[in-house]
């Protein structure tokens, strides 16, 4: 059956690593556009992003965290409204905690670095491009010029760290992210910075010429399966312990017959 619902015109590197783990996921988020419910680390995340967004909206002098503070109250009036609400069951004690929590992380965020001394290209930035025939789509948390005059993708990371092995995985929205800045701009930024701000530690890698050709075929070779099996009408699902964990689509997978692993748990 042909989908009534026609191709995303652009692939996030999100949706691309939605795809790589269950195509049938990508079907369901980006073809149906089903709702992915939000968790408590997703609107943590959102919540976070929304201080920082605004914080470095200031001019430099004035990015304090007196001021990164003072958006809290509108991160609350902004971010915590309905279906958010509902979704992650807003208690007074879960409201508590996500204060305590972002107040922590700011505390933590600082004395990472100063951001009255960044020199940021953008924040948020919304980007566009075709790379090797594939309409990318990705937001930016920031794009930074270090003091050496080399661009910077920088990645605010509510979540856990990664291993010290820092897998591929750990870089690779972020590595999709600086292909796209390159044909975007037409200058290849030099390094990925991942801000991993509730524990107060960075990690950064080289963006080498190697790593983005990868980056590269992968979203080719992704974008021309998504479009055959686009056309087919079907999108195979790859049930997995790693990939059902944090799906949100688990139980429409098991009244279809997949074989969902038990026990998956969203964060
Ligand atoms: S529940 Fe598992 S099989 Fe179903 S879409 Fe999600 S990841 Fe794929």
């Amino acid at each position: 059956m042909p989908f009534e619902q026609p191709l995303p015109q652009a692939l996030s590197p999100s949706r691309l690593q939605d795809f790589q783990s269950c195509p049938r996921r990508f079907q369901h988020a980006s073809i149906e556009r089903r709702r992915q419910p939000a968790t408590y680390a997703t609107a943590k995340g959102t919540f976070v992003h929304y201080v920082f967004e605004r914080l470095f909206a200031l001019p430099p002098a004035e990015r304090t965290d007196t001021a990164a503070r003072e958006f809290v109250p509108a991160a609350e009036t902004e971010v915590l409204v309905e279906p958010l609400v509902s979704e992650i069951g807003l208690t007074t004690e879960v409201r508590s905690r996500l204060l305590a929590e972002t107040d922590r992380i700011i505390t933590r965020y600082f004395a990472m670095e100063d951001p009255r001394t960044v020199t940021s290209e953008g924040v948020e930035m919304r980007l566009t491009a075709t790379v090797d025939g594939v309409p990318i789509l990705g937001i930016l948390d920031r794009l930074d010029r270090d003091d050496d005059g080399s661009l910077v993708i920088v990645d605010y990371k509510t979540g856990a760290l990664p291993n010290r092995q820092y897998d591929s995985k750990t870089f690779a929205n972020a590595e999709l992210y600086a292909a796209l800045c390159e044909e975007h701009f037409g200058e290849r930024p030099r390094r990925i910075r991942l801000l991993y701000v509730t524990h107060g530690e960075s990690v950064e890698r080289e963006v080498t010429g190697p790593v983005l050709r990868a980056r590269r075929k992968s979203a080719v070779d992704a974008w021309g399966k998504i479009k055959r099996f686009y056309d087919d009408g079907h999108f195979p699902a790859t049930p997995s312990t790693n990939a059902c964990r944090f799906c949100a689509y688990t139980e429409l997978c098991r009244a279809d017959g997949v074989p969902v692993p038990s026990n998956p748990r969203r964060p």
